[in-house]
């Protein structure tokens, strides 16, 4: 029997590209000996993203969709996809076409010949984007795998291809906010490599605006490392050592020039500004953290479907 492959598409208002996608990914499906689905998750599309993805199940009876009630993001938009796949192996590409569907095939040829649970989509070269994102997101992956306590591969994005039992373990995991990306690689099993370059986008403009990017890249670090916890400790010790110092500075300065200076005024009030900008960041790190805690004691589901279509 063939093996099937399941092609999840997340979509925030793609009305441009949504067409163009499917019939790239359909020509490359038709290409190879896997049976397929195509599983599209409409994330609260404001534009005429559903109507289209409703059209083309009617042109396609393998073709999917997961309506949700409003738009809750990227990740819980490929959660979804992920928790409703019935395939042995997905593939998990943004609608956009920045990763090539032709792709797929390089990861199916990897993933059969090395025998592996997943293979991730490196990024040669990205084109069309900016300076300022690929500087900060190569910068941030760099520093994710310094704080974390797991490893990550760096460059890469959710682009990849995993098997049913990586599909099965995702399922059983409960957090809320999910960094994808990181939780695969934190499962272990056999993952490699596929390099390939990333492309423009080929119609509309990101759904990915700064603030979202910090959010995404601040649940990238807290859910995955506890060191910014350390900080008040470090920062506690060596404010006690510059205090002692301080200390026997002053004993000194008093004892050789009575009478009070403005220089020493000056110091006091810049180390009272310095350390309760310290103190507030400190506070702000524990804030997050407990926000978080939160999130996942709430415990409500990450998402909520409005319709399954095809399913
Ligand atoms: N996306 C989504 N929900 C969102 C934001 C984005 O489903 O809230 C989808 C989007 O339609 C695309 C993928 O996630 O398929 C990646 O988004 P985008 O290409 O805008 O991000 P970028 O490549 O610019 O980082
Ligand atoms: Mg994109």
């Amino acid at each position: 029997m063939k093996k099937k492959l399941s092609v999840i598409i997340p979509c925030y208002n793609e009305e441009q590209v949504i067409n163009e996608t499917y019939k790239r990914v359909v020509e490359v499906m038709n290409g190879i000996d896997y049976d397929y689905e195509l599983v599209f998750i409409n994330d609260g599309s404001r534009d005429k993203t559903l109507q289209l993805l409703k059209d083309l199940v009617s042109e396609n009876p393998k073709v999917k969709v997961i309506n949700f009630s409003r738009n809750f993001g990227h990740q819980c938009a490929v959660s979804a996809g992920i928790g409703n796949c019935t395939g042995d192996y997905a593939a998990i590409i943004d609608a956009d076409l920045q990763d090539p569907p032709a792709v797929i095939v390089d990861m199916l040829r990897i993933m059969e010949k090395e025998n592996a649970n997943v293979v991730y989509g490196v990024r040669n070269k990205r084109e069309g984007e900016s300076f300022f994102k690929k500087i900060t997101a190569k910068m941030f992956y760099r520093f994710l795998n310094k704080m974390s306590e797991v490893k990550f591969p760096v460059d890469t994005g959710d682009f990849r291809l995993i098997d049913r039992k990586i599909i099965e373990n995702f399922k059983s995991l409960k957090e809320n906010n999910k960094y994808i990306r990181g939780l695969i690689s934190w499962m272990g099993y056999k993952q490699c490599p596929c390099y390939y370059d990333r492309e423009e986008r080929f119609a509309g403009e990101t759904k990915y605006p700064l603030k979202k990017m910090i959010n995404f890249a601040l649940i990238g670090i807290f859910y995955f490392s506890k060191k910014p916890l350390q900080l008040p400790l470090i920062l506690g010790i060596a404010s006690i050592f510059i205090g002692i110092l301080y200390a026997l500075f002053l004993i000194v300065y008093a004892f050789f020039t009575p009478g009070t200076d403005i220089m020493l005024m000056n110091l006091i009030l810049m180390s009272v500004v310095l350390f309760s900008g310290l103190l507030l960041f400190v506070i702000g790190l524990l804030g997050k953290y407990l926000g978080n805690m939160f999130d996942e004691v709430k415990n409500r589901p990450e998402y909520i479907i409005d319709e399954k279509i095809n399913f």
